[in-house]
């Protein structure tokens, strides 16, 4: 594990990268979230966030989260990153402040389901495969256009926008094109359902830049931060 000395250089680094990302677009870096990446890292990496007043990490496995959140004292948003089977509804749902990755509408209904029956209402974002990689979860486009409808109108759901992984690409407009897809579905569900989604979780370490440009409100950093993943 790094050091918190080396951390605070990394974030240092990341917060440039987001002011000098959104300065070259017009946009403010307070529009722009940092969502610090703790997977696969000890529960010292949370330490690391929070002593740099950040309130939220992410988690791609389910029980590895809630092992450090058992061996985690103090308050913290956790937000799950990764794809969520079936049988880990219950457990994510009492345990995460916010899905992101909610991929079909069979796990949207189960979450429902379970949120329900535990009186929460459950934060949620809608993953969406807009770079049509046969190697990620997700949406298709056409697919959440036609489940939205029946998604926002859970009772335990809150749907606060939408959420993907660019296609592992040396072509930067793959990369590109495909966070663009993802801003232009955002404001078509906007208009199709008269409704606000003002979450857009897209890039990672390698293509935060590409991503701010194209409107993201969420990077989600881990390898920038911690370096490369020990466990
Ligand atoms: C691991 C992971 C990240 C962080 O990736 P880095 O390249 O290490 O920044 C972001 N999003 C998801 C969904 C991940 O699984």
């Amino acid at each position: 594990m790094i050091t918190y000395q080396e951390f605070k250089r990394n974030l240092d680094a990341v917060q440039k990268q987001v002011e000098s990302a959104c300065s070259l677009v017009g946009r403010k870096a307070s529009e722009v979230t940092i969502l610090p990446v703790t997977k696969n890292h000890p529960v010292e990496a949370i330490q690391y966030v929070q002593n740099s007043n950040y309130k939220s990490v992410g988690e791609n496995r389910v029980q590895e989260a809630v092992l450090k959140k058992e061996s985690f004292a103090s308050a913290m948003d956790w937000e799950l990153i990764g794809h969520l089977q079936s049988n880990k509804v219950k457990l994510a749902v009492a345990n995460f402040d916010r899905i992101q990755s909610v991929d079909s509408l069979k796990i949207a209904k189960k979450i429902q389901e379970v949120a329900k029956s535990l009186g929460k209402e459950q934060r949620i974002l809608l993953q969406v495969n807009t770079g049509k990689d046969p190697a990620k979860y997700g949406f298709m486009e056409e697919e959440v256009t036609d489940v939205f409808c029946e998604i926002y109108g859970c009772s335990h759901l809150r749907v606060e926008g939408l959420m993907n992984i660019a296609p592992l690409s040396d072509d930067k407009k793959v990369t590109i094109n495909t966070f663009h897809k993802l801003a232009d579905l955002q404001s078509q569900l906007e208009v199709l359902n008269k409704c606000k989604l003002p979450e857009l979780s897209m890039g990672m370490s390698g293509d935060l830049v590409e991503a701010i440009a194209a409107g993201s409100t969420m990077i989600r950093v881990g390898t920038g931060l911690f370096g490369a993943r020990l466990l």
